[in-house]
């Protein structure tokens, strides 16, 4: 989506000659603890272009959140590079992190992370709040991303008033609102149960479909993990596969934003993407 012009790396990711919005080389996170150095990650070099929907596997303690903290720009390798839609992350400070993280990345997270007695709305509202976006502008936002995620008439309950799914919409509602071009989720529908875990992923699979936005998902769940394009699982801090993957549910071949699929995307609910 949207390139910073002042980003004079523009890589191109495989052979098709579609930009890399992220790219890592050589990326290493060390944690001492007491005596002993843990590798959470050790020589991760990856690339993921833009519009891509790629599932991260691997056992617990493999690096995956680690990865995702790097890549969101929540926490700086110990040593590598990270480019950022062709930016490099390295050696920036906290407003400018900040500032990144706020046009470029939606956060999703397994425990939905919603300010508490607080409604739907204003949990949506809040990162337009350092956007200086007018309070109409960012309520009309707001009110128009909880539609698309099928939410309308929710926007005044608190989250101790919505089901997890809809908690989970509303998160995802919250990651939208800023039309950032990529959504990180960690284990987005680690608290939810099947329906909903379902419902969560179709969600995610018409963002990247219908709005060409990235996504990157943790999940050591298979199922979920089914839903994606492309599985990149983690042992040991390492990359140890990386393979593309026909997704589960809706059209088999389709290539989003470069072919048009043969069965078109489902427009059941098409519109509300807003
Ligand atoms: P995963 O998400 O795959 O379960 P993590 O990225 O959370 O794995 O952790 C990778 C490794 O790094 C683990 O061995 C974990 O204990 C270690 N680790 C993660 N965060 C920290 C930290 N803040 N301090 C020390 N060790 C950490
Ligand atoms: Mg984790």
């Amino acid at each position: 989506m949207a390139g910073e012009a002042s980003g004079p790396v523009r890589r191109v990711c495989g052979g098709n000659g579609t930009v890399a919005l992220i790219e890592t080389e050589h990326l290493t996170k060390v944690y001492e603890v007491g005596e002993s150095t843990v590798h959470a990650l050790d020589d991760v070099s990856l690339a993921i272009a833009q519009g891509e929907f790629v599932a991260i596997m691997g056992p617990s303690g493999s690096g995956k959140s680690t990865f995702m903290n790097v890549i969101g720009c929540l926490d700086e390798p110990t040593a590598g590079r990270y480019l950022l839609d062709g930016t490099d992350i390295g050696h920036r400070g906290r407003d400018e992190l900040a500032e990144i993280r706020n046009k470029k990345i939606g956060f999703v997270f397994q425990g939905f992370n919603l300010l508490p007695r607080t409604s739907a709305l204003e949990n949506v509202e809040l990162p337009m709040l350092y956007d200086g976006a007018s309070p109409r502008d960012r309520r009309l936002r707001a009110a128009a991303a909880l539609k698309a995620m099928g939410l309308e008439g929710w926007e005044h309950h608190h989250p101790n008033q919505l089901s997890g799914g809809q908690q989970q919409r509303v998160a995802i509602a919250r990651a939208l609102v800023n039309r950032a071009p990529l959504i990180l989720a960690d284990e987005p529908t680690g608290n939810l149960d099947t329906r909903s875990s379902v419902e969560i992923m179709e969600l995610f699979v018409r963002l990247n479909r219908e709005a060409g936005i990235t996504i990157i998902l943790v999940t050591h769940e298979q199922d979920i993990a089914a839903f994606s394009r492309r599985v990149v699982r983690f042992r040991d801090g390492r990359i140890v596969s990386d393979e593309p993957q026909q997704p589960a549910g809706g059209d088999a071949g389709g290539n989003p934003g470069r072919s048009v699929p043969e069965s078109a995307p489902e427009t059941d609910r098409g519109g509300r993407l807003g």
